[in-house]
């Protein structure tokens, strides 16, 4: 099996990201509750999309790419990372964006103004229509040009949560349950598979804050990831479990994570997002409502940012 610290890598963020221990909501909940600072990974304004980033932008950057192209819903915090860190590493980002969400310039909008980002909106549902329209537009460009996918999932982005469970493993810490929110993918197949290569006996749930088939996305994400390390795993559905979280649809708050915000923030002084994170926090408060944690285990979430949604997104 090969190394991560064999795949090229361009440091955009710091890391290790902090471990802290949930104090107040660990009293609260009778068990051990940590949380995994991602949303401090220190670009922008931090989340989970860095660590990808640092993957994929050095294949960009490898291939001599002047433009990179990217895409996501209009608050994406996934475009307007590759946005900063393109402009960062003196490439230059192309967003096509599809309309659903909010699209005033508000959130990470806002922020995509303030770096000077095209923002092009796309009247579309298929994300095939897309990709097709970046290379329209990378050809007419002259210029060589690089497209990172929906999230950054695919398999070398996947890496960047590969490596974070490295991570975890480091901090001395052993985690009986991890949990994380599923968007795209790949942070949850990144971490179940660097939970199966180095962190024995934790079990990562998924939190869904979309209705697609997550199941057959985290399998085969982790399979490709797998393939790339050349690491020879049984790799199935059973590896890991998830929980449906979207409510009312993607990037509309719930109830429950709305309440999950305002619980972090009251008692922690930490903020989560309305569109990953509250929701995903919500889903361990109901995994611990329906006992699934002891008082003596160690649970680990992981904060993967979304800052920019708390502006754009109530
Ligand atoms: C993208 C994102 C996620 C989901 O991660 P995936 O790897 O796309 O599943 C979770 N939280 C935040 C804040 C995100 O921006």
């Amino acid at each position: 099996m090969k190394s991560i610290i064999e795949f090229p890598k361009v440091s955009l963020g710091v890391f290790p990201t902090p471990i802290q221990k949930l104090e107040n909501i660990s009293r609260l909940l009778g068990t051990n509750i940590y949380i995994k600072r991602d949303d401090l990974s220190g670009l922008g304004l931090g989340g989970n999309k860095v660590r990808k980033l640092e993957f994929l932008m050095a294949q960009a950057k490898a291939e001599g790419a002047e433009i990179v192209f990217t895409t996501g819903g209009a608050q994406s915090n996934h475009a307007m990372l590759t946005a900063a860190a393109a402009g960062k590493l003196g490439m230059t980002p192309i967003l096509l964006l599809k309309n659903r969400g909010v699209t005033e310039c508000r959130g990470n909008l806002l922020l995509e103004k303030l770096m000077g980002t095209d923002v092009r909106f796309i009247d579309t549902d298929d994300y095939a229509d897309i990709y097709e329209e970046m290379d329209r537009i990378g050809n007419e460009s002259g210029k060589p040009y690089f497209k990172i996918p929906l999230g950054g999932s695919n398999a070398l982005g996947t890496l960047g949560y590969v490596s974070c469970a490295e991570e975890i493993r480091d901090s001395g810490i052993r985690f009986d349950h991890i949990v994380c929110a599923e968007g795209s993918g790949g942070t949850m197949a990144g971490l179940t598979l660097g939970a199966k290569l180095f962190l024995t006996g934790t079990h990562v749930t998924g939190m869904m804050v979309d209705r697609e088939p997550f199941e057959e996305i985290t399998v085969r994400l982790m399979r490709e990831a797998a393939d790339l390390l050349e690491a020879d795993l049984e790799i199935s559905a059973a590896d890991f479990d998830l929980l449906d979280m979207c409510g009312p649809g993607y990037a509309v708050p719930s109830e429950e994570g709305n309440a999950a915000i305002k619980l972090l923030a009251s008692r922690e002084g930490i903020f989560l997002d309305p569109v990953y994170t509250g929701k995903a926090f919500a889903g361990l408060l109901k995994m611990d409502s329906e006992n699934k944690f002891t008082p003596e285990m160690n649970v680990l979430f992981i904060h993967t940012g979304g800052a920019g949604g708390l502006f754009a997104v109530h």
